[in-house]
Parts: C-alpha cells; sequence; structure tokens
C-alpha cells in the first residue's frame, strides 16, 4: 500500500507558532487595563472577555452567508436587534448586524442614495464633527459631502445652517450623538424635523454613544437632547457594540425606524449560474463569531451591568474633564476641555506654550495612549479621551501623569516644524506628485528611517508637521506612508 502524505502538524511546531503570535502582540497597545483611550474599550470584567472569546471561537467558521443554512446566527442577530430597538425607542425599527460603525455608516448612506433614485447627483449635509466614515461612503457612493461648520461655542450642529445647506438634492442629514471628536450630541430634534419637513432621510450616528448615552437616562442626561428614534424624522441610527457594549471587535448595528426604509439596503444577484447572492450587509461570507461574541457579551452583562458600566465610564469622563478644567485658569496648567462632554469622551486642548502632540508622546513614555486630533477648519488641535469602565479608577494617576507630561511638554517648548517644510506641506498639489516625490516627502516627514518606512519613537515632530498641511495633503502623505508599509518585507 502506498502511504500518502498527511497534513498534520507536530505539537512543537504548534507551541511554536503560539509562541510566535505572542512574540507579534508584545509590541502593540494593550487592549485591557484602562491605559489606551482610544481604539479599544475595557469594560474591566475579565470573566465576561473570556466568554467573548470562547463565543467567537465557536462561531468562527460559520457563516453569516446565508441564514437558514446557521440559524443560530439569524436568531442572535434578532435578538441584538431587539435590544437594540428598545434601547432606541423604536418598537418598529428593524435592523442588521455589520462588521463595525463604517459599515453601518456606508450602508445607511447607500439606503439613502437609493431611496432616491430621481435624485440625479446625491447630497448629504454634513456637520464639520460627522465622522469619517461618512466622507469613505461619499468617495465610495458618488454622494457629494456638504460640510456645515458647527456651532463654534458649542461644537454641535448648526440647525439654521443645515437648513439652509439643503438643496432639492439632499438626501440625507447626519446628526452624531455624540461626535467623536468632542464628544457632544448635535440638536437632533431640529435637524431630524429639518429632514422630515424636506422629506428626506435623517441617519443619526451613534455609533460610539449608542449603547451608553440610553443607560445614563435617569442621572445624568439632562441637559443631552434626544436623538433616539423617539425623535420623530429619524429614520436610522448606527451603533456600534464593539465600542460601549465591549464586545469583540466587528460588531455594529444599523437600524432603520422601518422595513420600508431598510429595503434599499439589501442586495440580491441571481445573475450568475452559482447560488443567489442575497445579502443585507457589504460583506457576504462573513464569521458569525464576532456577532455570536456580541451576543454572550451583552446577555452576560445584561441591562443592569451595561447601567453600571455606562455610570463608571461616564464617571470617569466627567471626573477627568473636571480635572483638567473647562477653562484655562482652572484644573491642569495650560490645558483646558474643549467643551464639557455629554457622554463618555473628552476632548482636550493646550496653550501656545505646548502642544498636544508632545503632550501626547510624553503620556505615551509614562504608559497611557491619548490620541492626537488635529487642527480642523476653527477647531483647535485636541486630545482625544475614550474613557472606558475600566478607566474610571485610574483617574487620578492619568492626571498626574498629564499634569507630569504637560511640565515636560512646556519644558521642550511647542514641537518645532521647520517653516521651509511647513511652508511646502502647506502649498503642495499632493495631485501633481509622483511616487518618487512621496518618498522625498516621506524622508523630511521623519516617516522613513534607514531600513524603510518607519513610525520614529516620537511622533509629534510628525503630528506638527501634517497639522501644518492642509487636510488633503495630510491624506496623500499619509496614504503613501500606508502604501509603504504594506509592502512584505523582503
Ligand atoms: C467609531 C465611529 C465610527 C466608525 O466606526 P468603526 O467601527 O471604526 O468603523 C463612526 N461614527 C462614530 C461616531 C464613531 O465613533
Amino acid at each position: 500500500m502506498p502511504s500518502h502524505p498527511t497534513a498534520e502538524v507536530s505539537s512543537a511546531r504548534l507551541a511554536d507558532v503560539r509562541r510566535r503570535l505572542d512574540e507579534l502582540r508584545a509590541h502593540d497597545l494593550p487592549t485591557h487595563g484602562g491605559r489606551t483611550l482610544a481604539y479599544v474599550y475595557d469594560s474591566g470584567l475579565a470573566d465576561v472577555d473570556a466568554l467573548g472569546r470562547e463565543a467567537l471561537g465557536m462561531f468562527a467558521s460559520t457563516n453569516g452567508l446565508d441564514p437558514t443554512a446557521f440559524p443560530s446566527l439569524l436568531r442572535m442577530e434578532n435578538d441584538l436587534v431587539a435590544w437594540a430597538a428598545r434601547l432606541l425607542d423604536g418598537p418598529e425599527s428593524v435592523g442588521a448586524v455589520t462588521s463595525g460603525g463604517t459599515e453601518s455608516v456606508l450602508l445607511a448612506v447607500l439606503a439613502a442614495r437609493d431611496a432616491r433614485p430621481d435624485v440625479d447627483r446625491p447630497q448629504m449635509v454634513l456637520p464639520t464633527t460627522a465622522h469619517a466614515a461618512f466622507h469613505k461612503a461619499a468617495h465610495y457612493f458618488g454622494v457629494e459631502p456638504v460640510l456645515v461648520d458647527v456651532d463654534p461655542r458649542t461644537y454641535r450642529a448648526d440647525p439654521a445652517a443645515t437648513e439652509a445647506a439643503l438643496t432639492d438634492r439632499t438626501v440625507l442629514v447626519v446628526a452624531s450623538a455624540p461626535s467623536y471628536a468632542h464628544g457632544v450630541v448635535d440638536p437632533v430634534p431640529e435637524l431630524a424635523a429639518l429632514a422630515s419637513e424636506a422629506g428626506i432621510r435623517c441617519h443619526v450616528d451613534a455609533c460610539i454613544g449608542g449603547w451608553a448615552l440610553p443607560y445614563l437616562t435617569a442621572v445624568d442626561r439632562a441637559s443631552v437632547p434626544a436623538w433616539t428614534f423617539a425623535v420623530p424624522g429619524v429614520s436610522s441610527i448606527s451603533v456600534d457594540l464593539h465600542k460601549y457594549a465591549y464586545t469583540p471587535k466587528g460588531v455594529s448595528l444599523l437600524l432603520h425606524r422601518t422595513p420600508e426604509l431598510r429595503r434599499p439596503q439589501y442586495f440580491s444577484s441571481a445573475a450568475w449560474p452559482g447560488y443567489t447572492m442575497l445579502n443585507s450587509t457589504m460583506q457576504s461570507t462573513k464569521s458569525g463569531g464576532p456577532l455570536a461574541a456580541a451576543w454572550a457579551v451583552t446577555t452576560a452583562i445584561g441591562e443592569s451591568g451595561y447601567a453600571v458600566l455606562a455610570r463608571q465610564a461616564r464617571s470617569g469622563a466627567v471626573a477627568l474633564a473636571a480635572a483638567v478644567g473647562l477653562e484655562w485658569d482652572r484644573g491642569v496648567e495650560h490645558l483646558r476641555v474643549v467643551v464639557e462632554p455629554d457622554s463618555t469622551l473628552v476632548a482636550v486642548e493646550c496653550d501656545d506654550t505646548c502642544d498636544v502632540f508632545t503632550v501626547a508622546d510624553e503620556m505615551l513614555a509614562r504608559g497611557w495612549f491619548v490620541q492626537p486630533q488635529m487642527a480642523f477648519r476653527s477647531m483647535p488641535a485636541t486630545l482625544h479621551l475614550t474613557v472606558s469602565a475600566a478607566t474610571e479608577p485610574s483617574v487620578e494617576d492619568f492626571v498626574r501623569d498629564l499634569v507630569d507630561s504637560v511640565r515636560a511638554s512646556v519644558l521642550a517648548g511647542p514641537v518645532h516644524v521647520d517653516p521651509g517644510l511647513a511652508e511646502a506641506a502647506a502649498t503642495l498639489d499632493p495631485a501633481g506628485l509622483d511616487d518618487a516625490a512621496f518618498d522625498g516627502l516621506l524622508q523630511l516627514a521623519g516617516l522613513v528611517g534607514p531600513d524603510g518606512p518607519a513610525l520614529p519613537e516620537r511622533m509629534a515632530p510628525v503630528n506638527a508637521l501634517l497639522d501644518a498641511a492642509p487636510p488633503p495633503v495630510r491624506e496623500a502623505l499619509l496614504i503613501a506612508f500606508l502604501d509603504r508599509l504594506q509592502r512584505p518585507s523582503p
């Protein structure tokens, strides 16, 4: 008998791969412990995290492509949507689980566009603080973004300016609850009323606040305007579960007020000889893992658990904002919170003795990740702080290290950008640059080391240079950088 080779893998080899995974992971930001104040969300509930990972593994190979083949996935999706519908005051609403906030936003824009085939060159009206995912949707789907400046004092959308921006080509008005960059809720009742009068859709992007704000209702929400389906004219809402529902990554919800509003989100194709493709979201084959993990984590934490977690995150954010201070002459010297937070996010600016980019580097050196945000229109550069439940117990430590970081940053002085380089960045036309020119620019910007593209030890010089450049130049430089990073090493 000829012996067939088998693909069996030895246990030594398996162990070696595990070791290498650990090595790779060691250079990432920590996802737990509450010291990473962007990108990740930590409930502090280790046993629930373990359950989420178990569910992720159990369902990793199931395929959401066909809910009749995997009825478990349909059931869990409907359960999650039903929960969100209750939270968002939309008893008649329907929805779908997507891979993340961006996919939810993309689909909301797509549905708004496709609901209006009569409109030739569709537009959507966005407050300047709307998430970049709407610009991605604009780019993908050919819906022109019409940007409306927010109120410079409150950082909230301006209803009068929004009204003035509506045309007979507008298919969508967008509001945030809250905005990612500054953490405030737009005046949804006014914006939704405008949309409703114009006979168009209004999407509320509650990707980051949708699973936290509703749990703060009783205690803490007096000043926050209504933003759920309870507001007439709100047609869809996005809520990320992989943010404040503390589930593993890859889960968001998009809800529409009625099945009819959801209809243009579906796609089906029988125009080939294989299975009829039938999708409610952008992915076709999709792992059931993230959905099952979200179902497991949310079910385990439960309504009462989320009420506690939301209050923890909120009290962390409030304590942090109070410590930094809303005025220059209060709290941490040289810093202030740009606007009183409505939810669990805080944005902090520096006076001209230092800069937020250096403060971010100093904080990283002290074991905290805070996210620098560039200046945009009249809005200053800031540090973004997403406060998780697990950060709340460490707010005092955070503030102590922040004071130290600011002291070090003031000593160093605001990061110096070579005036020639700043001038070049400010006037560059990225469309006119070839690959060699980008290579040169990346080198000048400090994004290329001796072994090719690499992040420098300190990011402040790079960030300050980008900050001095207009947004299209920032975009082009960063794309050139990523393009070079994403090349397999020889
Ligand atoms: C995070 C976020 C998004 C995008 O979500 P991803 O999950 O990162 O794709 C959209 N809008 C808001 C307000 C967000 O906070």
